[in-house]
């Protein structure tokens, strides 16, 4: 019934594996092994074509799912995932002196940030397993999507959340009736002890970069932006880079895309990283092999994307080095400040990590390393709304406040002229 999939390979050895035959990584290397779902590319081919796709009113990820690692049988949730709005946005092109800009809006997702893509395939894939429990580390975002997309269809579920996570995101968690768990510690512990918990009670492990399906989910926002664009792939995409899945699923999509003839190049990928949070960067400097490299101290203002020990890191190395695309680190100051600079020219308000894409734009535009014709698409991961406090020091760090009044047109007059 998964008859499209061929197998599971290890990244690292490069084993393969019947897709029964291992739940999530590869035995010999312990949850470092991440597997990367292989397809075949001609079953998929005269199962779905681009001229179906004109007549197909499903306007989700749904409308893909002959290239989804689910049975073609398997319910999907009804919460609507996807098809996401890619904005042309010609002022804030014009302000970086480009010709065509476009954001694709993951803010607009139902929990309000990107993870809804990979948590609707968990819960199918851990459904299809008859799983009674499925468990997340997450930073805030991938918990919510669990939670909200399980909610959706009734699931029970348990989440680890660092406890420094946003008040809003660990609300969501409140809201749709998960078993929240907020670790004393952070993202990499939470992490760790969701693994220990999730073997040990057989429960379904949706961790990033552990669990190889959850790239899968990610993969679809390749496809939409190449679809929106009419097929014509852009030649830059922008996009914050924590674990690395992100990134890497859109690797994954576009390589999916060129597999079955339907865009024909590959875009660069432009992975930004916080620089309180730039393992990849670094190592891409570098040039340092990221199976070595230790962990770092990971802080940043920008929650979704601070990961000390990148999860995903080996496909997000991929993702770039293959591309000719580039890692950028900008600073929390940067980030910020990228908020309402997104914000002014087009109406989209992106929380600190979805901001970072535009914010690295910027850097990339100030260093000259794209030029002015490119078609370049920057993907906002998060809803603003998700974290408050830090849209309030993004104000107010550039001077902007509201102003107090006595309820009368004289007093208003005062201010305003
Ligand atoms: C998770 C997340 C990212 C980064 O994705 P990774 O797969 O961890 O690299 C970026 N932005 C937001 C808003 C996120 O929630
Ligand atoms: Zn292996």
């Amino acid at each position: 019934m998964t008859d499209h999939i061929l197998h599971l390979k290890c990244l690292i050895c490069g084993k393969t594996y019947a897709p029964d035959e291992i739940a999530y990584v590869c035995p010999d290397h312990g949850a470092e092994g991440i597997v990367d779902v292989q397809y075949d590319y001609d079953l998929i081919g005269r199962r779905i074509s681009q001229g179906d796709l004109l007549y197909n009113t499903n306007y989700t990820i749904w409308r893909y799912k002959p290239l989804l690692p689910i049975n073609r049988d398997s319910k999907v949730p009804p919460l609507t995932v996807g098809w996401t709005p890619l904005y042309r946005t010609r002022r804030l092109a014009a302000e970086l002196g480009l010709k065509q800009l476009w954001v694709k809006d993951d803010g607009r997702l139902p929990t309000a940030s990107f993870k809804d893509r990979a948590s609707a395939i968990a819960v199918i894939k851990a459904q299809e397993q008859q799983a009674t429990m499925i468990a997340v580390a997450s930073t805030g975002n991938a918990a919510a999507a669990l939670s909200g997309l399980c909610a959706s269809v009734g699931q029970p579920n348990i989440i680890f959340v660092p406890e420094t996570a946003p008040p809003a995101k660990i609300a969501q968690l409140l809201v749709f009736g998960s078993q929240v768990i907020l670790v004393k510690g952070s993202y990499d512990d939470a992490f760790e002890l969701c693994l220990q918990a999730a073997a040990k009670y057989g429960w379904y492990n949706r961790n990033t970069g552990y669990n190889p399906y959850m790239t899968e989910g990610k993969k679809t926002v390749s496809y939409e932006i190449c679809e929106q664009l009419g097929w014509r792939a852009p030649d830059r995409i922008f996009v914050s880079v924590g674990d690395g899945c992100i990134i890497g699923g859109i690797h994954k999509g576009l390589t999916d895309l060129l597999e079955l003839g339907w865009i024909n190049r590959m875009p660069k990928l432009m992975g930004v990283q916080a620089a309180g949070s730039a393992y990849l960067y670094e190592a891409w400097q570098n040039g340092e092999d990221v199976l070595i490299k230790p962990p770092i101290k990971a802080t940043t203002i920008a929650d979704s994307i601070s990961a000390g020990l990148p999860r995903d890191r080996l496909k997000a190395m991929r993702a770039v080095r293959e591309t000719q695309g580039a890692f950028i680190s900008v600073t929390d100051k940067e980030i910020l400040a990228a908020i309402p600079a997104l914000a002014r020219p087009t109406g989209i308000f992106a929380e600190p990590a979805g901001a970072a894409a535009y914010a690295g734009l910027v850097k990339a535009v100030n260093e000259g390393l794209v030029s002015a014709n490119e078609r370049i698409v920057v993907i906002n991961t998060g809803n603003g709304l998700k974290d408050v406090a830090s849209a309030m020091t993004a104000v107010q760090q550039i001077g902007t406040q509201a102003q107090r009044v006595e309820p009368s047109l004289a007093a208003l007059e005062r201010i305003i002229l």
